[in-house]
């Protein structure tokens, strides 16, 4: 990988800067040319060229390395290079900027903060030139000057790195917090609705077994044959009716209270659907509300817990009946659609033609005991979603652009990593 100072762009204030300081050096030592230069391997580059008489370089003109240049002495040895007379130096009398005519040679190298060479700064002279102690000092301290700019052109792009990797930190652990809110969330929802469920089903199995225990003894102890008793009779047989489908209810509540040991198999959510219509038939009917399916065929199949989804159909059902039930003088009707959703979901929608959903109460729709219902514990759609939520789904419901309202909820299909 590039270190950030290899691909550093130089700002134009730095080397606008730099060409003022170029120009200067060029025209107090009066020489033709004053040049920085740019190593960018297997090249060197003219960065900053002095605008000045004679001058036979120009600006982003590029020259080989491992050519014999002056430059690359001055980078290898990291110190000062003076030739004063290159034709009358063995060493130099071969040296490629000859041919443009520059026989005298006086550079420092430039270096990053952090060692690594950034190029030299040099002048050069068409004739013999000693470059006086002074002229020595004058370019020494314009080489420290473009090495104060590169330290502080290093800071800026570290302070920038450790901004933007803290952002990127930051980020991270916002999402990491969200998620934990999410996951906790969830957790808490279905812990209460557990443990509720669990102590309220606890609490109420013991006396309603006694009430069932007791109306029977009594049924058992009236005289059967007596007429006047017919209607305690009757009351007895309701009562233990009642008790029987109270303890169906229980079973159900604490079958769901163990959402933990959900139970999953392969099933086809059609078949599902048509259980549901086969238990709630009945109920419909004695509601008046005519129940349809409409069912894709050949959906994939759901890696999923039966009696679980069988309860959320039947939570969105009962829930379509009692919404139906408030409105009068239109058709009262149920319709459970299934079909694919997306590559790997599949959706289930159950529309009905109640009283639709007040747009005041919908986010609240799903939240443990929001109720609108005098008699409502506000469970049910909070019950579905913790079960949707553990088949990879999700839940929701609208009121219809028309009348009542559709719940949808889409399930993992199977085979789809959850
Ligand atoms: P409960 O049925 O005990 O009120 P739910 O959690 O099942 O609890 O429902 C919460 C609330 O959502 C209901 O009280 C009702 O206001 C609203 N709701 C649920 N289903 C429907 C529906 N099909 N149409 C209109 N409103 C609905």
């Amino acid at each position: 990988m590039k270190n950030a100072l290899e691909i550093a762009q130089i700002p134009a204030e730095i080397t606008e800067k730099w060409q003022e300081i170029i120009d200067l050096l060029a025209e107090v030592l009066h020489v033709p040319s004053a040049l920085i230069m740019k190593v960018e391997p297997p090249n060197i580059r003219v960065f900053v060229c002095s605008d000045s008489e004679g001058n036979p370089y120009e600006r982003d003109e590029l020259a080989c390395l491992n050519t014999g240049l002056y430059c690359e002495t001055v980078m290898k040895s990291r110190q000062l290079l003076l030739v004063p007379d290159a034709l009358a130096d063995q060493e130099w009398n071969a040296n490629p900027d000859i041919k443009l005519g520059m026989i005298s040679y006086m550079g420092f190298p430039v270096a990053w903060p952090n060692g690594d060479i950034f190029g030299t700064i040099c002048v050069l002279d068409a004739r013999p030139n000693e470059y006086s102690e002074l002229y020595r000092k004058i370019l020494f301290q314009c080489r420290e000057v473009l090495q104060t700019d590169l330290k502080v052109l290093q800071a800026s792009i570290d302070l920038e790195h450790k901004v933007l990797e803290r952002t990127a930190e930051l980020r991270r652990s916002g999402e990491l917090l969200q998620k934990a809110q999410t996951e906790l969330a969830h957790a808490t929802r279905v812990t209460t609705l557990g443990e509720l469920t669990s102590s309220l089903a606890h609490e109420v199995s013991q006396p309603l077994g006694a009430m069932s225990l007791n109306a029977t003894a009594a049924l058992c102890s009236l005289d059967l044959e007596n007429p006047d008793l017919g209607e305690a009779r009757d009351a007895l047989r309701a009562i233990i009716m009642d008790g029987e489908r109270a303890n169906d209810v229980i079973r159900r509540v604490r079958a769901l209270t163990k959402m933990n040991d959900i139970q999953k198999t392969p099933l086809d959510i059609n078949d599902v659907i048509k259980d549901v219509m086969l238990i709630f038939r009945q109920e419909a009917l004695s509601h008046g509300v005519s129940l349809s399916q409409e069912s894709a065929s050949a959906l994939p199949q759901v890696l999923g817990d039966r009696v679980q989804l069988q309860q959320v159909l039947v939570n969105l059902l009962m829930n379509g009946i009692q919404a139906m039930s408030a409105v009068t003088g239109r058709r009262h009707e149920l319709r459970i659609r299934s079909q694919e959703q997306g590559p790997d979901h599949i959706l289930v929608a159950v529309e009905d033609t109640g009283t639709g959903i007040d747009p005041q109460n919908a986010d609240r729709l799903f939240s443990a005991f929001f109720t609108t219902k005098p008699d409502g514990l506000g469970l049910g759609l909070s019950i579905c979603q913790s079960i949707v939520e553990r088949h990879g789904g999700k839940i929701w419901g609208a009121s219809n652009s028309g009348v009542g309202s559709t719940f949808q909820f889409t399930l993992l299909a199977r085979g789809q990593v959850h």
